[in-house]
Formats: C-alpha cells, structure tokens, sequence
C-alpha cells in the first residue's frame, strides 16, 4: 500500500480525498494556492505545500510544481480529485515518468474514453448505441450543414474534448447554425485548446442516468448501478439520486452491462463514469465517459455501502477488486444536492465572499461533504461549490424528507447561496413524484420559480423583513431558549444574516 497521497486538489473533494487516507493511515499531502493559504482542506492537512498564485493556471494545474511537491514530500502517489487536472492524460503520464501512481485509469484509457468523438466510435465498437450524431469531428461549416440535416432539427454542437457544457450549442434551425457554430469553435478554442466540434441529435426532454463503473488491473470489471441527474440548470447536474426512480432490474443491467463493455473496449481501470440519456420509452443512448471519480459519487455509496474513494485507492496499489458483480448489492435510496455560492436573483452569477456565519444540518441519514468553514472568505478564482448535502433514507420518500428537513436546518450567512433553491424543489410536486427531465428545472426557473423578476422579489424580501423584524421584536425572549438562534445584539452583518434567513424561510408564492 502507499505511504503517502498527494492530493492534488482543493475544496471539498480534496477534504474527501485526506479523510480517505486518514482512515487507511496512509499520509495524505495537501496543496494550495494563495487564495487557499487557509482554506479547510489545508487546515485538516498535517501536511501542506504552496503551489503558487491564486489562478488555477498557475497553481492547480501545473504539473511541475504538483511533480516538485510529490519529490520534496516524499509522495508514491498522487490522487487528482475531479475537475483541474483530473481527466489530463499528461498529469497521469508526468506521474509515471516520476515513478508517482496516478489514481485513475491510464493515460491511454484516458485518451481513448476522454474524446467525445473517440468515446463514440469505441461505443459503435462495443455495440452500445450511441446519441444519433457524427462519429468524427467536423471539418467545416459546410460539413456541419449537411451532418445536421441528416440528423434534424435540433441537433447540439458539442466540443470534442468538452467539459462542463463549454464548447456546447443548441441549434434549432439552419438559421442559427453559422452563429452557433463560430460560438462554439471559439469557447471550445479558449476552454480546452482544441475547437474541434461534432454534432448530435438534441432528444426533447430526456433523463440523464449515468452508470457507476469499476475495473482493477486484473481484468475484472463490475457496475455499481446508476445516478440519476437529471435535475439540471443549463446542461449542469444540481441534484443527484440512486437509484433512478424509473429503474427497474431488467434495464440496469441492461445499461450495466452497456457500461462495462465500453469500459473493457477501453482498456478502462479504477473509477469511471458512463452517461447515457434516456427517453420517455426507457431507450437508453450513449452520451459520454467521464475518466475519474464523480462529484456526485457520494449517493452511490450510501446504496451500495462501499467507500469509493478508498476502493480507488486499493485499486491503483495493484489490489484486484474484492467482490464480483453477483455481490454488488443496493439498499435504500440517496439523494445529493450541489451547494453552491451563487445569487439565484441574479441569473446564479457567483457569489463569492465571506462566510460570516453558519449552521450545518445534521440528522439520520445525512452526509454534508463540505469544503469551506465560517469566517472563510470564498476565493473568486474557482468553481463556487461550497458543500454538498447527501441525505438517506429507507426508500425515496424518506430520503426527500430528510433532505427537507436538513435544507431547513442548513443556513450559510454573509454570502449568497443557491439553499432557497433547493428547499422549494424538495417541495414541488413534480419533483416528488420523479416526473423530471433534463430541461425540467430550466422551465420551472423560467417560468418564475423563484419570483419573476428582481423588482418583485425585492418588494416580497420587503414585505416578508418587516414581517421577521416583528417576529423579532415579539420573540426575542423564545429566541434566546438554547437550540433558538440568539437574538442579533447589534447592527452588524451577522443581524442582517439572521434576518435574511428568516426571509429566506418566509413562504413565498
Ligand atoms: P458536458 O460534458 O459538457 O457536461 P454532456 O455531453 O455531458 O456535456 O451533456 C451535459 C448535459 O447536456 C446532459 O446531461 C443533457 O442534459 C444535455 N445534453 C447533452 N447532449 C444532449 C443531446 N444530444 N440531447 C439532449 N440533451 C443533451
């Protein structure tokens, strides 16, 4: 087993990644930027190096300075977390020239799976039918016409080495495709240094379910069932749930077994992701294999009971998985939801600051995997995710209903937060019942979901603050029973927080 993992990462999955090795007593090595001097992930760390100025091209993603901290500390591997250099073949073949185990697939499995257009044409390979579209990158705009009139209406230009909904443009008619494509090349260009795209059918109203892959260096390779993702804002996962409430035995292992035979045709080890869409008729279709743990990998392991990070972990030290598919069993269902600082007032612009105050919820049955603490100021430089809030439960009900509950109790002052967001989804009925597609969300939020413009929800915070400003006043001698909030003794910040969450707990149409 290893001595030492350097986590080469920040955030809430690199505090993931050192709980891990702490609990397998393997050292764990931490790195950050100056925006992170004293971030939480840093501070949990008994071990920690700088790796350079706050932007992440010039500290989480230069594989020098992460090669230069695993030689100074002493590290035999490394751990990429997800997002930065996760899914960057060179950071894995850096690893191996600097005798570092990288804890992921190899490099070439990385290539093979990591293209979109490589990925497809290995699906053709394996016999798993992929989203109707073009196999290879398109040429030129010409090109693009022709692929999308075989195709129809709408299709999707999406970038080859896409990620994150960058480089990705709905086309709904010829019209548009000239604009959509320029659009397209040009953030794809900026994002990954590669402005190839290809195109797909856009399905109307799909579900995304993805499948859980696992495959050790001895060949053996197993499914640990399916996430549903598909509560989405702009093409971007916000809640994630296994199982899928529209799955049955006969259809996971169908998808399961879809999953594992591309992953072999990959030459695919460790942890891996295969996406597919899903339509009202439960035609499942390819999408893409993303080549390294999961953000939403907590909800797969509170149904199967397994630590993944840790199998990973074993996995990369050259051990053979220690259960077949047969022992592959799930138990209840999990839900996760995506904390992120961003204004929903403000079309989910991100909100950075300072944490002034906070309240985590707790409860049977939850899980916050968080990344930040109270008096931390979140940096502007990265992905705004805060915290993620996993709630089990028996079946789905019971899990929607802890989820509630702890969205109730969560409260994170001085910044904005998408809380409020969450906590009117886990009451609405489509949600409850599961009738949801990719594009669900998207309609709710645009027909008013969350007040219609900025002028009227001012006018509801107005109405509903005198409202908490009296309950206050009338309240103040039950607020200061212990488990009550105490009552703000001043005009400061953490007196507008307090009232704000009031605000925030004020029913609103
Ligand atoms: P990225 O890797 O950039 O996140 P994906 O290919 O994984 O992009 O797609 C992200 C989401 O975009 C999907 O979950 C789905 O909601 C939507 N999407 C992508 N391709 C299609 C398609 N062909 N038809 C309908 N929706 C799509």
């Amino acid at each position: 087993m290893f001595r030492k993992i350097l986590i080469a990462n920040r955030g809430e999955i690199a505090v993931r990644l050192l709980r891990a090795c702490r609990e397998m007593g393997i050292g764990a090595v931490a790195v950050f930027s100056e925006a992170d001097r004293v971030a939480l992930h840093v501070r949990l760390a008994s071990e920690a190096y700088a790796i350079g100025p706050a932007p992440s091209s010039e500290s989480y993603l230069r594989i020098d300075r992460l090669m230069e901290v695993a030689k100074r500390a002493g590290c035999d591997a490394l751990h990429p977390g997800y997002g930065f250099l996760a899914e960057n073949p060179a950071l894995a073949r850096a690893c191996a020239k600097h005798g570092v185990t990288f804890i992921g697939p190899s490099p070439e499995a990385m290539e093979r799976l990591g293209s979109k257009t490589g990925a497809r044409q290995l699906a053709r390979q394996a016999g798993v039918q992929a989203v109707p579209g073009t196999l290879e990158p398109i040429a030129s705009l010409q090109a693009a016409r022709a692929a999308a009139e075989e195709a129809g209406y709408p299709i999707v230009l999406k970038a080859v080495s896409g990620g994150g909904g960058k480089g990705m443009r709905l086309v709904s008619t010829e019209k548009e495709l000239a604009g959509a494509w320029r659009d397209a090349q040009s953030e794809a260009e900026n994002a990954f240094g590669d402005g190839r795209l290809y195109l797909e059918k856009y399905l109307v109203a799909p579900r995304h379910i993805e499948i859980q892959v696992f495959g050790d260096i001895h060949g053996h390779m197993v499914y640990l069932g399916e996430r549903e993702c598909s509560v989405q804002r702009r093409h971007q996962k916000v809640i994630e749930e296994a199982p899928s409430p529209v799955m049955d035995a006969a259809l996971r292992s169908r998808m399961g077994e879809a999953a594992v035979k591309l992953a072999r045709v990959g030459g695919y080890t460790n942890a891996g992701t295969v996406e597919f869409l899903v339509d009202a008729q439960r035609n499942f279709y390819f999408l893409e294999v993303n080549t390294r743990l999961q953000v939403e990998h907590p909800v797969t392991e509170m149904v199967t009971g397994l630590d993944l990070v840790k199998l990973q972990i074993r996995v990369a030290a050259g051990e053979p998985l220690p259960f077949a598919q047969a022992d592959v069993a799930m138990r209840g269902h999990a839900m996760e939801c995506r904390i992120y600082a961003e204004d929903p007032g403000n079309n989910f612009f991100p909100s950075p600051g300072k944490i002034q105050t906070q309240r985590t919820p707790a409860g049977p049955g939850i899980r916050l995997d968080e990344g930040v603490y109270a008096g931390w100021t979140v940096p502007n430089d990265y992905d705004p995710l805060l915290a993620k809030l996993i709630a089990f439960g028996s079946d789905r009900d019971e899990a929607a209903a802890r989820m509630r509950s702890a969205l109730a109790e969560y409260f994170i002052g001085g910044i904005e937060t998408n809380l409020e967001m969450f906590r009117r989804i886990f009451n609405h009925p489509d949600f409850l019942r599961a009738e949801l597609h990719t594009r669900w969300l998207d309609e709710w939020l645009a027909r008013g979901a969350l007040g219609t413009t900025r002028e009227e929800s001012k006018a509801e915070d107005a109405a509903a603050i005198a409202v908490a400003l009296w309950q206050l006043s009338q309240s103040s001698q039950a607020a200061m029973a212990p488990g009550n909030a105490a009552p703000p003794a001043d005009g400061s910040r953490w007196k507008r927080a307090a009232i704000q969450e009031q605000v925030d707990r004020a029913p609103r149409k």
